[in-house]
């Protein structure tokens, strides 16, 4: 007997950036400075009963702590597990399966995952040559759904203010701008959010190093909100991720300000090694920094083998072959630097 699948499922593959174990891991973007510490004392004082019992549907003190560390009423967040889940939930909610979605290219490599789970059509529309996202292009593909990330992953530059601005006024649809990397940013957008078609997801996977617990959450107009949390259901952020991030929020602001602070430190020294090495990392204002590099993942498997892990990129659209870089604390970045010198050899 064949069981049911669906046919649009069968060259999906399932999501796997190289992730050997290397005591030096820089490929996922996270927080390597540890764990804020109100979320800490929230997992070590977690009772039986916050674990055995359901938590709150949609996750109302998660709500409120984002509402006020984004400076917005909660009736204008979601919340869900991670980002990702926001990102998806949101796709779900405002296109019926056949629907387009554009998205600049190259961007966040998961966008085009979503969108064929989603049973949705992808515009990939590339970066202009001076890395801003292409305005008349994504606009030309008629989506009513477009995405933006900015700072951008994988390639740590950002979206123009004007760009993002012109995109907004102008879109048929619904804009979902990513800000994953907002908090090592130099300017936000959630300022956007205001608009009745736009909305700002962002995440404590990254500055507030809660990647594992998988939290994330969307600003945006309430009656955009009501419909990704239709799609997104009740109880997709569990209860214990539901209070480290809220006492994150509410607590540990100095903590992940004087972490983000150091990453960015740290980031201009990468930056200038890397250019003593004779190559042109692109301007970042990520926790990472992307360098084109021809024959990267070959350059990157031999990292692997002296135990420092990074990501590679092969044929990227208007870049080409790059590695991305994760900025953690300096002794990390030296032997990071150490096996690229030796796998550039
Ligand atoms: N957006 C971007 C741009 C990312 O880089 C990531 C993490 N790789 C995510 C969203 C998803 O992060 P999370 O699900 O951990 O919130």
């Amino acid at each position: 007997m064949s069981l049911p699948s669906r046919d649009s499922y069968r060259d999906i593959p399932l999501y796997s950036p190289s992730k050997a174990k290397c005591s030096v891991d820089l490929s996922d973007n996270t927080n390597l400075f540890g764990m804020p510490p109100a979320a800490e004392r929230v997992l070590r004082e977690t009772v039986a009963s916050q674990v055995t019992r359901y938590p709150v549907g949609y996750a109302p003190e998660l709500k409120q702590a984002v509402a006020a560390y984004a400076g917005v009423e909660p009736s204008r967040v979601t919340t869900g597990c991670g980002s990702d889940d926001v990102i998806d939930s949101t796709l779900r909610a405002f296109l019926e399966p056949g629907g387009l979605i554009a998205f600049p290219d190259p961007t966040f490599v998961m966008m085009s995952y979503f969108a064929k789970v989603n049973g949705l059509r992808y515009a990939p529309v590339p970066l202009k040559p001076d890395l801003d996202i292409d305005v008349d292009g994504l606009l030309a593909t008629g989506a009513k759904l477009l995405y933006v990330c900015s700072p951008n992953n994988p390639t740590g530059t950002v979206a123009s203010r004007a760009a993002l601005e012109r995109l907004v006024d102008n879109a048929p649809g619904i804009v979902l701008l990513d800000e994953a990397y907002a908090e090592f940013a130099r300017e936000s957008h959630l300022d956007l959010a205001a608009r009745p078609n736009v909305l700002v997801t962002r995440t404590l996977s990254k500055a507030f190093g809660l990647a594992g617990m998988r939290v994330g959450y969307a600003v945006g107009d309430p009656t955009l909100i009501a419909e990704v949390e239709k799609a997104r259901g009740p109880y997709k952020v569990t209860g214990l991720s539901e209070r480290m991030a809220a006492a994150a929020l509410r607590e540990d602001l100095p903590w992940m300000k004087a972490r983000a602070a150091e990453s960015l430190t740290i980031r201009a020294r990468l930056v200038a090694e890397l250019e003593g090495l004779g190559l042109k990392p692109l301007p970042t204002e990520a926790n990472f920094v992307m360098v084109p590099l021809p024959g990267a993942p070959a350059v990157a498997e031999r990292m692997r083998q002296r135990d420092v892990n990074v990501r590679a990129f092969q044929g990227l659209t208007v870049i080409g072959d790059a590695l991305r870089i994760g900025c953690g604390p300096w002794p990390m970045m030296e032997a990071a630097l150490t096996a690229l010198r030796e796998a550039l050899r």
